[in-house]
C-alpha cells in the first residue's frame, strides 16, 4: 500500500490561528508510507508534530529509519528540522536527499545552517542521529523493496524537485513549489523588444517544458500540486514559482491523474475560502471528469 499523511500543508510561513484551525497552519511535511516503510517529503514546521508522534511510546518500539526528500531548501520546507526530536536519538537513521542550486553548495550545510548558536541552542555537530546527505538532480532511484522515485525539476526561483514515487503499481507525485512555464519574450508586436522569431521560439519552449511536466504526471494515482493562488492572484505573482488552482487542474486532467490534491496553501487563505474553492471546483467539473479533488488538510491520509 502506498499512502500519504499530511503534517504540514501551508506555504511560505506557519500561520496558526482561528482562520486556519481546520486545514492547518504548518508548512510542508508529508509522511509517505510504502507499506511500513517511511518516506518523508520536506522538513517544514509540520515535522514538529510528526516527530512528537514518532516519539510516542507505541511508535518508539522500533528505531526510526527514514528516507527524507527535500523539494528545495526554501525556509518553509526546512525550518522544522531543528525541532524534529528523532535527530537527538542515536538509533535514528535518516537519509536526506534533495537538490542544491550550485554544485559547491552542500545539502547538509544548507539544512544544518539553522543549527548554529546564533539561531538555535544546539549545533549540527551535536546531533547524535545517523544522518546522511545526498545532493540529487533529475534521476530515478531504486530505493529497494520495489519502491522507486523519479525526480523532475519544477519551475521555481530556486532549484526544486518534484518526486514521483512508485510502489506495487501505484504512483504518488509531489509537485511543489511550481508554476507553469511561460514565454518570457514579448509577444505583442507593438512592444519595442518584440521579435517574431524569438516570440515563437519562447512560446514553443514553454509548451515543451509544460508537456514534460504533464508527462511526469501521466496516469498518477495521486498528485499533490502547488495551488497557492487563484487566477486573479496569480496575475500579480508571475514568476514567484507558485501555481493557481486552474493550472493544477489543467495539467492533472491532461495527464489523467486520478486524485488531485490542492497543496501549499497561501498563508492568508482562510478555512472558509479553501472549503468554498474546493466545493466550487467540484461543482464546475461535476460529470466532466472522474478525477477527484481534495484540499490537503493536516492529519488527512490519502491512499494511492
Ligand atoms: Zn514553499
Ligand atoms: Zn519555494
Amino acid at each position: 500500500m502506498l499512502s500519504v499523511r499530511f503534517w504540514g500543508v501551508r506555504g511560505s510561513i506557519p500561520c496558526p490561528g482561528k482562520a486556519t484551525v481546520i486545514y492547518g497552519g504548518n508548512t510542508p511535511c508529508l509522511e509517505i508510507r510504502a507499506d511500513k516503510r517511511l518516506i518523508i517529503v520536506d522538513l517544514g514546521s509540520g515535522i514538529k508534530p510528526f516527530g512528537d508522534w514518532l516519539m510516542s511510546p507505541e511508535q518508539r518500539k522500533k528505531p526510526i529509519d527514514a528516507d527524507i526528500f527535500i523539494t528545495h531548501t526554501h525556509w518553509d520546507h526546512i525550518m522544522g528540522f531543528p525541532m524534529f526530536t528523532p535527530i537527538f536519538i542515536p538509533t535514528t537513521k535518516l537519509r536526506i536527499r534533495g537538490p542544491v542550486s550550485y554544485d559547491d553548495d552542500d545539502l547538509g550545510s544548507i539544512i544544518g545552517a539553522q543549527l548554529a548558536y546564533r539561531y538555535w541552542p544546539v549545533r549540527q555537530s551535536e546531533l547524535v542521529a545517523q544522518i546522511e546527505y545526498d545532493q540529487i538532480k533529475e534521476t530515478t532511484l531504486d530505493l529497494g523493496g520495489g519502491l522507486t522515485v523519479t525526480t523532475k525539476y519544477m519551475n521555481h526561483p530556486l532549484l526544486c524537485l518534484g518526486y514521483r514515487f512508485e510502489y506495487q503499481g501505484k504512483s504518488l507525485i509531489t509537485a511543489f513549489d511550481h508554476e507553469p512555464f511561460r514565454n518570457l519574450f514579448p509577444t505583442d508586436p507593438a512592444d519595442p523588444f518584440y521579435d517574431e522569431e524569438t516570440a515563437r521560439e519562447g512560446e514553443l519552449a514553454a509548451k515543451e517544458e509544460n508537456d514534460k511536466i504533464v508527462h511526469f504526471f501521466q496516469d498518477a494515482d495521486v498528485l499533490i500540486h502547488d495551488t497557492q493562488y487563484t487566477i486573479p492572484e496569480y496575475q500579480t505573482h508571475l514568476g514567484w514559482g507558485h501555481s493557481a488552482f486552474d493550472h493544477a487542474i489543467e495539467s492533472a486532467r491532461r495527464a489523467q491523474v486520478k486524485k488531485l490534491i490542492f497543496f501549499h496553501h497561501d498563508p492568508n487563505r482562510t478555512d472558509q475560502q479553501l472549503a468554498k474553492l474546493e466545493a466550487g471546483y467540484r461543482l464546475s467539473f461535476k460529470g466532466k471528469t472522474s478525477m477527484k479533488f481534495l484540499v490537503a488538510q493536516e492529519g488527512m491520509t490519502v491512499e494511492a
